[in-house]
């Protein structure tokens, strides 16, 4: 009875990029109730516009959800050029926007795609893990249950990980070149995407966010999924438990996302290797200029960052 199903409830994964969403969504994905569907902000920036790739491997419009799903989007009256502009005014961290009429074509526009994939894939309860603070600061006031995860992730690994240039491969989900980030500016917009996140937390009622480290998730899934599970009102214990096994997690239909979402069933494997690969230098200036926040996170500015947060 998949025309029966309506949307219930909005999960969605705010913070800085390289953080790990993209497997979060992943693991989320894996309740029957859940559809992970990746970083759904980028449809009408770039990946509709640009026919890009979606984690089951069809370009976005030949993909038996995305195609027909944003088709009946447009049919509903959408213009996606639009949609992009109304992003571009609502979505910055510091917009001046969100408030009145655009604001709520923002959130009106928003929720018709959300239904319109939930009642399609037949699952209530829609992941989007676009990150954008912005984002979740305006769906915080679209009148929707809204479930919001923090996500973060130590900033020396972030900035590591973004010093390493990368080539554009569409079809392994890498969507256009990556440049060598210097890890001082990476440190910079970690600090200013995060306190929008923290901001956007404030915003909804505490039982219904969640702060959570890509560090804890990776070390105690079961652990974590179960505080997740008591967030967005699902009990993950099952996954949990799968994943904490060695069960393998995939990717569905992410439209967006790293490019972790095109390997095909994995196993939960935690990505440590920027310690023996960050030279001490770099990790030092990332925590001269994120310290603070980094121990407000658990995160031992002189360590690894194992403490709980
Ligand atoms: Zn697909």
């Amino acid at each position: 009875m998949r025309g029966a199903v309506m949307l219930d409830r909005i999960i969605y994964v705010t913070g800085y990029g390289r953080s790990g969403s993209t497997l979060l969504d992943m693991m989320l994905g894996a309740h029957p109730q859940v559809f992970g569907a990746g970083e759904m902000s980028t449809i009408c920036r770039h990946v509709w516009p640009n026919d890009e790739y979606c984690a089951c491997h069809a370009r976005v419009r030949a993909c038996p959800l995305w195609s027909d799903a944003v088709t009946e989007w447009q049919a509903s009256g959408i213009d996606l050029d639009r949609h992009a502009m109304l992003q571009r005014r609502i979505e910055p961290i510091l917009s001046h926007a969100r408030r009145g009429a655009a604001l709520r074509d923002y959130c009106d526009q928003t929720l018709a795609l959300y239904r319109i994939v939930a009642r399609r894939t037949g699952r209530p309860v829609l992941l989007d893990s676009s990150k954008s603070p912005g984002r979740a600061l305006a769906l915080a006031r679209a009148g929707v249950d809204l479930r919001l995860i923090h996500l973060v992730r130590d900033p020396r690994a972030v900035a590591h990980s973004m010093s390493v240039p990368m080539q554009v491969d569409t079809e392994a989900g890498v969507q256009k070149t990556l440049p060598a980030h210097p890890v001082a500016r990476t440190a910079l917009r970690w600090s200013f995407v995060n306190a929008g996140a923290e901001a956007a937390l404030r915003r909804i009622a505490p039982a219904h966010g969640l702060r959570l480290r890509y560090e804890d998730l990776v070390a105690d899934p079961q652990g974590a999924l179960a505080r997740i599970g008591a967030t967005v009102g699902l009990d993950l214990d099952a996954v949990g438990a799968a994943i904490a096994a060695g069960g393998t997690i995939a990717a569905e239909h992410q439209v967006a996302g790293s490019r972790i979402r095109m390997t095909g069933a994995m196993t939960l494997r935690p990505d440590m290797g920027w310690q023996r690969r960050m030279s001490p230098r770099a990790q030092a200036v990332v925590a001269g200029l994120c310290g603070a926040r980094m121990r407000r996170y658990g995160y031992a500015a002189g360590g690894t960052g194992s403490a709980s947060a």
